[in-house]
């Protein structure tokens, strides 16, 4: 894969960015390291010295974790270990659909197809269940790849920073700077809430306020944005819940075709209500599953995203010459690898972390200073190195 190096305005002394762990950007949030004088990083933040008031053996004040001042719109769990969006119900239903359809597959339709075919079917279902459940846990607990908010200080001497790049009395400051990635020019967006330049392919969802690295979407039947650090679960997730509708709908089919085959289908179907329901259930959900499936397979197979596919990012809909998406590798397989198999980044909001005594807070603000809009295009750009 080829490697892009560039500099983001680095805010106050921190050190230059970490290279990239995937061949991406090497980007930091604010342009700093994963692991920050500010704590923000893999590792569990240092508690502080005894007796200030994070410390853990102050008597004063209970040292504070990052999760419990997080000021996204996420819920956490279990201390900070599991987090979902705000909006998690819809995974509740999306968990309570598929146990509740397997179950009835499981008591209904097994017994009978185990006894006159084969026991393979209840294994074969089993272990796609289990499968299907722990990818859509994984995808729905994992952080998708957040991008911390800059801490006050870092914020102003970005704004600092911003403020001195020849912007003169009629122009406002710049807020978009461009990048070259692999021959193909690529615009950093300001973003308002989280005080910081977008890397590339990172988005601020609006749902859970935050910036996403390598955003694909926010899926509210996962409860959590889809991201970096989450896609490939969620992609295994809706494969192997397709496999799973098509493998109950069609047992449910020969169940049904076999029990008839001594009755009238009329009376099957009222010996067996239960496995009429699946049907249906089945059959209106399968279609939706393999469509889903089919354009994730187009994405990871482009490596591209879905939000890079909504908007057309790099297609030829937006007129431009230099289309070509310069994240794609050469072959389909390599394309499938690094987006499926590539190493998994660790997480940058380090929830379990305390917070630093000294530490500013990130600005919790609900995108509530935003500007006007379109004043991302009205900036002006600036160009900074890279090599590709
Ligand atoms: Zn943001
Ligand atoms: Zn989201």
């Amino acid at each position: 894969m080829k490697e892009c190096e560039y500099q983001q305005i680095t805010p106050g002394a921190a050190p230059a960015p970490a290279p990239a762990p995937s061949g991406g950007s090497g980007l930091g949030p604010a342009g700093r390291p994963p692991s920050g004088p500010c704590g923000v990083g893999p590792g569990v933040g240092p508690p502080g010295p005894p007796g200030s008031p994070g410390s853990p053996g102050s008597p004063a004040a209970r040292p504070r974790r990052k999760w419990e001042v997080f000021p996204g719109r996420n819920r956490f769990y279990c201390g900070g270990r599991l987090m979902l969006s705000g909006h998690g119900g819809v995974c509740a239903l999306t968990f309570g659909l598929i146990l509740a359809t397997t179950g009835l597959f499981f008591v209904f339709d097994c017994p009978f197809l185990a006894r006159h075919l084969t026991l393979a079917i209840p294994a074969i279902a089993g272990l796609l269940f289990f499968f299907v459940v722990s990818c859509l846990l994984q995808t729905s607990f994992t952080d998708p790849g957040i991008l911390p908010r800059a801490t006050p200080s870092e914020a102003a001497d970005l704004e600092k920073q911003i403020d001195s790049t020849g912007s003169t009395t009629y122009r406002p400051p710049p807020r978009t700077r461009e990048v070259l990635i692999n021959g193909q020019v690529v615009k950093l967006k300001y973003c308002f809430t989280c005080k910081m330049f977008r890397p590339p392919r990172t988005s601020h969802c609006s749902v859970c306020d935050n910036c996403v690295e390598r955003f694909d979407h926010h899926c509210p039947w996962v409860g959590n944005c889809v991201g970096k650090r989450n896609y490939r679960f969620f992609y295994a997730f809706i494969l192997s819940l397709s496999f799973l509708t098509a493998f109950i709908f069609a047992c449910v089919i020969t169940h049904l075709t076999l029990r008839s085959q001594n009755d009238s289908f009329l009376n099957t179907l009222k010996e067996t209500p239960a496995s009429v329901l699946e049907l249906v259930v089945c059959f209106f959900s399968v279609w939706s599953i393999l469509g889903l499936s089919g354009f994730h397979t187009y994405l990871v197979a482009s490596n591209l995203t879905t939000n890079e596919d909504i908007k057309g990012s790099w297609s030829n809909k937006r007129g431009t010459e230099s289309a070509a998406n310069p994240y794609s590798h050469d072959s389909i397989l390599t394309n499938c690898c690094s987006v499926l198999c590539g190493p998994f980044p660790p997480s940058l909001i380090d929830r379990r972390g305390f917070v630093p005594p000294d530490a500013g807070i990130p600005s919790p603000a609900k995108s509530d200073a935003k500007p006007a809009p379109g004043m991302d295009e009205a900036c002006q750009d600036f160009a900074i190195s890279c090599t590709a």
